[in-house]
């Protein structure tokens, strides 16, 4: 509980020091002009250590220099020790001078000679009143921080939740939100949109020859070629499914689909993930189809995705390995 007596009169002092001690307030600073009471204060350095150091501040009106009013007002005035209760003491009890000194900020106003009965009254309550200031800036700051680290976990949440944990893709959900929003884009700025959905060759027999962890680490492999070749920021990659992948893009035509669609072939057939059981290469390949349309009202997203389906099982058929193109009267 640090008190800070601020006064000329070295006598005043004392005698308010020797009251307090006895009471047993025992961390009590006197200074005795403005300016040294600042510095103790640390005003016009941020007032941070003030706030940290001292509960209540009694000013004595007999001050040089700055008057008591005008320092009240000062202290006040500081961000960081408008918390702590000021009591000006002087010898005028009119209401001009109330007035002045609760205008400036003071919390109290004593009477001089002050009456050690009401300066411990006054002390005591004032500074449970600090106390309680205290207790609910510390409560205030706890709300917070509380909230702060609750929004930080909704942003991680809200991330977490709209990618796959296995190849860090965006997943199905985030496909079927993203799908709707850019088809309803689409339609209003009557834009294309393509869709290429892959399918690992052989995937099963893949699992079935190099354990389910081996698939998991394929599936990571195949993810990491889509994400280095789809670049563009309004295109998305999902994992649609277990071994399906699907990339949607934006305002593309059939042309710029399929060269990508046949870029992804390609890119993943040059890691070379050997594959012993895949029909179509000695090593991982994947099937696409791609399928563009124009949005119509009343013409679901889902169209796409059945059309780009479709196209990945002519793939399928044709012998794997292979992009192929929704039929010709289906392309946008
Ligand atoms: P196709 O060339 O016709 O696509 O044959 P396929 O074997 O790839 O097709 P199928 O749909 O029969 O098999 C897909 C397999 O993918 C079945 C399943 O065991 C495997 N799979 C699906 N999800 C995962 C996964 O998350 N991890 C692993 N390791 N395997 C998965
Ligand atoms: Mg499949
Ligand atoms: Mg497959």
């Amino acid at each position: 509980m640090g008190i800070l007596v601020i006064g000329e009169s070295k006598e005043n002092q004392a005698h308010l020091k020797k009251i307090l001690k006895n009471a047993g307030y025992k961390d009590i600073v006197g200074e005795s002009s403005a300016y040294e009471a600042f510095a103790a204060l640390g005003i016009g350095k941020g007032g941070e250590n003030g706030a940290g150091r001292f509960d209540l501040i009694l000013i004595d009106s007999a001050l040089s220099g700055m008057d008591s009013i005008e320092t009240c007002r000062k202290i006040q005035e500081d961000v960081h020790l408008q918390d702590i209760p000021i009591v000006l003491m002087a010898e005028k009890e009119d209401d001009e001078s109330l007035h002045r000194a609760f205008l400036a900020g003071a919390m109290d106003y004593i009477k001089k000679p002050v009456d050690k009965t009401e300066l411990l009254a006054r002390v005591h309550s004032l500074l449970q009143l600090k106390q309680e200031r205290d207790r609910r800036r510390a409560r205030e700051k706890e709300l917070l921080d509380a909230l702060e680290q609750l929004r930080k976990a909704n942003g991680i949440l809200r991330r977490l939740s709209a990618i796959d944990g296995l190849t860090g893709l965006a997943n199905r959900r985030n496909f079927d939100e993203f799908m709707e929003k850019e088809w309803r884009r689409a339609l209003r700025d009557a834009k294309p949109v393509s869709l290429i959905m892959i399918d690992i060759d052989h995937f099963k027999a893949y699992n079935d020859t190099y354990g389910h962890q081996g698939g998991d680490d394929c599936l990571k492999k195949v993810a990491a070629v889509i994400i280095e070749n789809v670049k563009r920021p309004a295109d998305l990659a999902a994992r649609y499914g277990g071994e399906e992948f699907v990339v949607v893009l934006p305002d593309t035509k059939t042309k710029g689909a399929e060269e990508l669609a046949e870029q992804l072939r390609k890119s993943l057939q040059a890691v070379g993930i050997p594959h012993a059981r895949n029909t179509a290469a000695p090593v991982v390949t994947i099937s696409l189809g791609v399928a563009t349309l124009l949005p119509e009202r009343g013409l679901p997203p889902s169209e796409l995705v059945a059309r780009a389906d479709k196209a990945l099982y002519a793939a399928k058929d044709g012998g794997r390995n292979q992009v192929k193109v929704a039929a010709e009267e289906e392309r946008a």
